[in-house]
């Protein structure tokens, strides 16, 4: 069976028509793969908050007057939506805050005010740096014991979550779904080892509930907590789900206006639930925008939607596994969205790059989830995240790209790499065929990276000077660069875990290598980077790798003289 063959009930090309971003001219080829970082918004949410500058804005509660009165009304309308949308008690169980981050601050600062020396806290490798950091922070602070699930490679086994509960364990807070693998644990497994205990579990739900209908009560969590952003709702508000009873007795996180009762110069009386959590002046108009995109949401069969985002999961998966030179990180099961990998024979960066020739946006990184990153043994992966608007299509022009790349990219000779590590750290590499104008001539930016990766070959591994002290500061991808002067001339070895960058060092020794000072310092770098149409093209930090590349071989120059 082809992909075009599938059929779900929902449209993504409908769906996409409510986007007013993808039907701009610019946008027209735009293949936006990356909505586990935000999604885009549709016209509903958009208008939302504009309409609420443009006829409704106020400051809500402390005016008695028509559009403060309105501005209130919203707030507690769109709070009892979000009610609904997480299925809590009531309306005073929700609190607004500016996302999955802050509310994670919220829950750590308050909930851990109340722990004793020695007390602990499970958290799991997978999870965001949100829902890590906070817990750290406080952990210094009150003397907790952080736990963690144990892991392969950095991927939880929740199965064994048990193993690390104990009598001082206070709190679990743990992933609903994570933002680096995709992966979904199953939280009524969770719930079910959890359930009797003394302890309050949190549900970091940020990635979950772009992808599944989430009910706070069937779950049974104690804590669930999410951003709009990343449901096509507007950036800079989330939501904090806490049950009523716990709420209640924890202290509030920020002072100031709105959170009091009564307002002593010793002490403060403060405001009910759930204002006692909500000092200072709300993000009104992202609260017009999240009511809007509830209302989107309740809109469409979130079910099929599902469906959909799942079938383009597996394929995807499917033909990524069969790519060679390709890690695959993320597994087609359990997985809320993404597709997360790292090439073999180049640096994750390197694909990026390609793929925003294209104008394909993926992500590139750590993913704020380090510890999993580092442990997975990689660098930085690359993650392509799927929404309801995500068309076969989008996944077909990504994958062709992924396999033109790997056409560009094909390994680099193995015998050079070989006699490398046999010893000889310093191997001069043969730069004579490298042609500027070739560079130069190239029409398009498909062609000069396809003449950036040539030219990358000419630099060959070289494991000698991959140390420490030789590292070059400032390039996004590692890179290595020793120096030798001869006969009033210098001499330079260049090593990168990135393909472009060596591409780019093998530009850079074309134009230094075996010189004199004086010809190195004449030489005009800037112009000839212009020149050759890279610094249009190549990330800030990508032309950073070129620059601290020159810097580091401008100082060996210097302090040679
Ligand atoms: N947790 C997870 C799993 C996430 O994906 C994110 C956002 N990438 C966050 C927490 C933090 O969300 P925000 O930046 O919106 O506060």
């Amino acid at each position: 069976m082809t992909h075009h063959e599938k059929n779900s009930e929902h449209s993504a090309e409908t769906f996409r028509s409510q986007f007013p971003l993808f039907a701009q001219p610019e946008n027209r080829n735009l293949v936006y793969l990356d909505n586990a970082a935000t999604t885009q918004r549709p016209a509903m949410v958009i208008d939302a908050v504009a309409d609420f500058y443009r006829h409704s804005n106020a400051n809500t509660h402390r005016s008695s007057h028509r559009l403060a009165r309105q501005a209130t009304e919203m707030v507690e309308q769109t709070r009892q939506r979000a009610a609904a949308f997480l299925n809590a008690r009531s309306s005073r169980e929700i609190v607004f805050c500016r996302g999955a981050t802050e509310a994670l601050n919220l829950l750590a600062y308050s909930l851990c005010a109340g722990l004793e020396p020695g007390d602990e806290i499970v958290l799991s490798t997978i999870e965001h740096h949100a829902n890590l950091v906070p817990w750290q922070m406080m952990a210094e602070r009150y003397h907790l014991q952080l736990r963690y699930v144990p892991h392969t490679a950095g991927v939880p086994q929740f199965d064994r979550l048990d193993e690390m509960l104990g009598n001082r364990t206070r709190i679990v807070s743990l992933t609903g779904g994570s933002n680096a693998l995709g992966l979904r644990p199953d939280l009524a497994a969770i719930a079910e080892k959890l359930r009797g205990r003394h302890l309050h579990w949190v549900v970091d739900g940020s990635q979950l509930a772009a992808h599944e209908v989430v009910d706070v009560q069937a779950l049974g969590c104690d804590f669930f907590v999410c951003s709009a952003h990343k449901f096509y709702g507007p950036t800079g508000v989330g939501l904090l789900y806490g049950r009523e009873a716990l709420l209640q007795a924890m202290p509030p996180w920020q002072g100031g206006g709105e959170m009091i009762a009564e307002v002593g110069l010793l002490h403060s009386v403060y405001a009910d639930l759930p204002h006692k959590f909500e000092a200072g002046t709300s993000p009104l108009a992202g609260l017009a925008g999240l009511g809007a995109a509830f209302d989107f949401l309740a809109q469409q069969d979130r079910g099929a939607m599902a469906a959909h985002e799942q079938a383009l999961l597996q394929w995807l998966h499917r033909e990524l596994s069969q790519l060679p030179h390709l890690r695959l990180l993320s597994q087609p099961q359990h997985n809320l969205g993404i597709v997360a990998f790292a090439p073999v024979d180049a640096a994750p960066a390197d694909l990026a790059l390609w793929l925003d020739g294209r104008d394909i946006a993926v992500r590139v990184g750590h993913h704020c989830a380090q510890p999993l990153i580092r442990a997975s043994g990689e660098g930085a992966t690359v993650r392509a995240s799927v929404a309801g608007y995500t068309t076969w299509q989008d996944c077909e022009a990504f994958l062709e790209a992924v396999r033109d790349f790997q056409r560009v990219t094909e390994p680099v000779d193995s015998a050079a790499a070989a006699a490398a590590a046999a010893g000889d750290d310093w191997l001069a590499d043969d730069l004579s065929a490298l042609r500027l104008e070739r560079l130069a001539s190239q029409r398009n930016w498909q062609d000069r990276y396809r003449e950036l990766m040539r030219w990358s070959k000419s630099i060959t591994t070289k494991p000698g000077i991959r140390s420490a002290q030789n590292l070059v500061q400032g390039c996004e991808s590692e890179a290595w660069l020793v120096h030798r002067q001869q006969e009033g001339r210098h001499y330079f070895a260049v090593d990168s875990d990135s393909r472009v960058v060596r591409g780019l060092a093998a530009l850079l020794l074309s134009q230094i290598d075996g010189r004199t000072g004086s010809q190195i310092a004449a030489a005009d770098f800037d112009r000839l980077f212009a020149d050759l149409g890279l610094r249009q093209h190549l990330s800030q930090s990508r032309s950073n790798g070129f620059y601290a590349l020159l810097r580091q071989a401008l100082q060996f120059v210097e302090s040679a003289q």
